[in-house]
């Protein structure tokens, strides 16, 4: 049996792995700093993985990415860098990169972005040093395959929500779940941040990490989109949640300043062509998961 580790297997997406790829070995931030090389050296050596899955990431919202931008981008490029050199220096067969759509230009000539635009200009204003140093993590893969031969890939997620979220933690909750949490404890009015009116893909994280099970699975090693087919308003997701959980509240939106990207949705023909008979969970069903765990 093929050994896999699994970097950030404690955030959200590394739970949801942990569920259908129980025999990995799941790490945290506690287990290895990824941001020490000569930890990291010590992690491939000891566990001499066959496969890397990596998903760690100083992973914020838009508040915390614009107050820190430095931390956000050298800890994501040292743990990008030091996680994918010493793969390939201890041989690690197979290293799949999490990207983020968050990597892409602010603005493209057509929507939605196919993964060629990629370099056609710099990622959005508010969390521009995140979406550089995650992009970087492409450019390093390909260079590795180009120089070493390597079949090393990446992908490339939209927006994601979970049951797993931390829901107690308002600064690194992700949209829906706030959005969840909020409906829940709100009474006639519900205060959103923004106008409304950006529009987004938002992707239950366990499609995710059925995706990643899927390409090691059936040996896939191309790099490519995957995000939720339909791209909403935050109005219309607002109301659509309302809708599934029969709650009936004003929706009222404060701070316009903070609406971050207004669009970035993503093509996944590439991705549909490789998984023709993927199912994605539906905005309805998702919701119901993630508010049935709110406390
Ligand atoms: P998450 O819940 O924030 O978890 C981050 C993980 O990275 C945790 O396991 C954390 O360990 C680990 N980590 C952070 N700093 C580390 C360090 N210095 N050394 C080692 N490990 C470290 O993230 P997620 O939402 O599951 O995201 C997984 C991947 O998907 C990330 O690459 C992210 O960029 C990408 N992605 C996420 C979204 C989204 O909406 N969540 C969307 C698109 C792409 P501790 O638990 O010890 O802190």
């Amino acid at each position: 049996m093929k050994k896999i580790i699994v970097t950030g297997g404690s955030g959200l997406v590394g739970k949801h792995l942990q569920e259908i790829l129980p025999n990995a070995t799941y790490l945290s931030s506690k287990d290895c700093d990824l941001t020490d090389i000569k930890m990291v050296r010590w992690l491939i050596s000891s566990y001499t993985p066959d496969i890397v899955i990596h998903l760690a990431a100083k992973v914020g919202g838009i508040q915390d990415n614009i107050a820190k931008p430095a931390e956000y981008f050298d800890d994501n490029i040292l743990m990008n860098t030091n996680i994918l050199k010493v793969s390939h220096e201890y041989k690690v067969k197979r290293f799949i990169g999490i990207l983020s759509t968050c990597i892409y230009p602010d603005q493209v000539d057509l929507y939605p972005m196919k993964e060629e635009v990629l370099f056609n200009g710099p990622p959005t204003p508010t969390n521009f040093s995140y979406g550089y140093a995650k992009r970087v993590l492409a450019v390093q893969i390909e260079a590795y395959n180009k120089q070493y031969g390597t079949e090393y890939n990446y992908i490339t997620p939209c927006n994601l929500y979970s049951e797993y979220d931390n829901f107690d933690n308002d600064k690194k909750m992700h949209f829906i779940t706030a959005l969840l949490k909020k409906i829940k404890t709100s009474d006639k009015e519900l205060n959103l941040l923004g106008t409304g009116k950006p529009l987004r893909q938002f992707m239950y994280a366990g499609d995710l990490a059925r995706i990643i099970k899927e390409m090691i699975d059936k040996n896939i090693y191309e790099n490519f989109n995957i995000a939720y087919p339909k791209n909403q308003t935050i109005h219309e997701l607002a109301k659509k949640a309302l809708g599934v959980l029969n709650k009936n509240l004003y929706i009222k939106y404060n701070k316009p300043k903070l609406d971050g990207q207004y669009r970035k949705d993503v093509d996944i023909t590439k991705m549909l062509n490789l998984f023709p008979d993927f199912r994605f969970t539906s905005y309805e069903e998702g919701i119901k998961k993630v508010y049935d765990k709110l406390s």
